[in-house]
């Protein structure tokens, strides 16, 4: 098993479907799989989750999470039989009413409002841009067409200045939410987030199934960058989703994004990914671009949790490559940091477990020690040490599964699951013993421990001390 400290999340598709492929896979270093709920049936969807159950599991425990990813608002060209072709300089209506000749047809039941001046409407990834002379009625526009090109079948929609009034959770979402749940989801992203209500959607969906898993917000909307901290203060974490990011802003302004976008979530203690085109040359050719694996490395150089590859595994012809290329990288540029020196505090928000997480690192970096344990149920505290990025290991403890395979996606946290315990007293001899027996600590060796006392109450980080 590869010990990367900046995680590996990847997505399924027909490309990596067998088992032997995806235990290769976990064995190159992935921590995650990603199932995108984009696409398919629900019975095709569901046989995701159990290949990832069946393939890789000989106990629960040890089997990669998986990280369900809902669709989201996603407005699409609807089914068109023969591409529509388009000629620079050309008026032409878009509309999500009913279809009419000549009228290029979107998604129905999307409602438009608060129209900017200059807005645009994007086709395939920014590929066809529409200009917006006049909006017709709430669910219609007349546009200039910015350049030729052929419009085809299904392709993604984005509207640029214009907010659309639908629901930010589908019915599809709501079916799939509850069989991601029923089927194993360790988390949930959001696609097209644009406020931190969104949240609380989700969230209650997910009880009212009798279900309580973290939820990743995917920023790729333009409204969500407006509303930055407010949603990565809400959310479990954050993702990058660079493709459709790189058309609803422009594209030039994705990489600063990014970093603002990491350094945010670090200060909040929240994980960011950082998502799409990691590799893409990689779907077609078994060698990645220099411009590919310098990307990679500046995203961990940036400090990001996980780094999260889409088609490169689902549809590319070498998915097992692309887990590797990305686990050199990874070894290579995080040898070259000196993690230390990164130990910073400028928090804005205090808590006692803040000051708790703050205090481990900075004790490991001090007294020159190598393990961090949290004992820890939410496994908030193991989000909090990580997010001080300390170079010393951090032993997440817990007595709980779903704990346990959540924090598999946090930077530089080695989950460990332990036996019930019930006193406070039994903590120091049972993280001894589990890191002697995973032979990480000598038989004399100090390390740093955190906890709530009394145990067992999740939420409670207010002890720490050297054993
Ligand atoms: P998607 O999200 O693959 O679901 O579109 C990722 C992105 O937009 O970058
Ligand atoms: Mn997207």
């Amino acid at each position: 098993m590869v010990k990367n400290r900046t995680k590996i999340i990847a997505t399924l598709g027909p490309n990596c479907i067998n088992p032997k492929i995806l235990c290769s896979m976990v064995d190159r270093g992935v921590n995650c799989f990603r199932i995108n709920l984009s696409h398919g049936t629900q019975e095709s969807k569901k046989s995701y989750f159990d290949l990832i159950k069946s393939s890789l599991d000989n106990n629960q425990e040890s089997r990669p999470s998986i990280l369900a990813d809902l669709a989201g608002p996603k407005a699409r060209i609807r089914k068109i039989n023969k591409p529509i072709i388009l000629e620079k300089g050309q008026t032409i209506v878009i509309s999500s009413g009913e279809r009419e000749e000549g009228v290029i047809p979107i998604s129905k039941n999307l409602v438009f409002k608060n129209v900017e001046p200059n807005s645009k409407i994007m086709i395939n990834d920014g590929k066809i841009c529409l200009k917006v002379i006049n909006q017709l009625s709430d669910y219609s526009f007349e546009c200039e067409a910015a350049s030729s090109g052929k419009i085809k079948n299904k392709k993604g929609v984005n509207f640029l200045g214009i907010e659309l009034d639908v629901p930010s959770l589908t019915t599809q979402d709501e079916i799939d939410l509850k069989l991601a749940l029923e089927n194993g989801a360790d988390w949930v992203a959001l696609s097209f987030t644009r406020t931190k209500e969104d949240y609380s959607l989700v969230k209650s969906k997910m009880k009212a199934f009798g279900y309580d898993i973290p939820v990743i917000a995917k920023i790729e909307k333009w409204e969500a960058i407006n509303n930055l901290d407010s949603i990565i203060t809400t959310f479990d974490g954050v993702m990058v989703a660079r493709g459709d990011l790189g058309v609803e802003i422009p594209l030039e302004r994705v990489p600063v994004i990014q970093k603002e976008i990491i350094s945010k979530a670090r200060l909040f203690g929240k994980p960011s990914i950082i998502a799409t085109q990691m590799l893409d040359t990689m779907i077609k050719d078994p060698v990645p671009t220099r411009a590919e694996v310098s990307d990679i490395a500046n995203s961990i150089i940036d400090g990001t949790d996980a780094l999260l590859v889409t088609g490169e595994t689902a549809v590319g012809d070498f998915p097992e490559e692309v887990i590797s290329v990305l686990s050199k990288v990874i070894e290579q540029t995080e040898q070259s940091i000196s993690y230390n020196d990164k130990i910073i505090n400028n928090d804005k928000v205090v808590s006692i477990a803040r000051a708790i997480s703050y205090a481990a690192s900075t004790m490991a970096k001090d007294l020159d020690l190598n393990t961090i344990v949290t004992m820890t149920q939410s496994g908030g505290t193991a989000r909090m040490v990580s997010s001080y990025r300390p170079s010393a290991s951090i032993y997440a403890m817990t007595t709980m599964i779903e704990t346990y395979r959540a924090l598999s996606i946090i930077w530089g946290v080695i989950p460990v699951l332990v036996d019930n315990y019930n006193s406070s007293d039994e903590i120091p001899d049972l993280a001894k013993k589990k890191l002697q027996d995973m032979n990480v600590i000598l038989s004399d060796e100090k390390f740093i421990i955190t906890g709530g006392v009394p145990v067992n109450i999740p939420g409670t980080t207010n002890y720490i001390s050297v054993l």
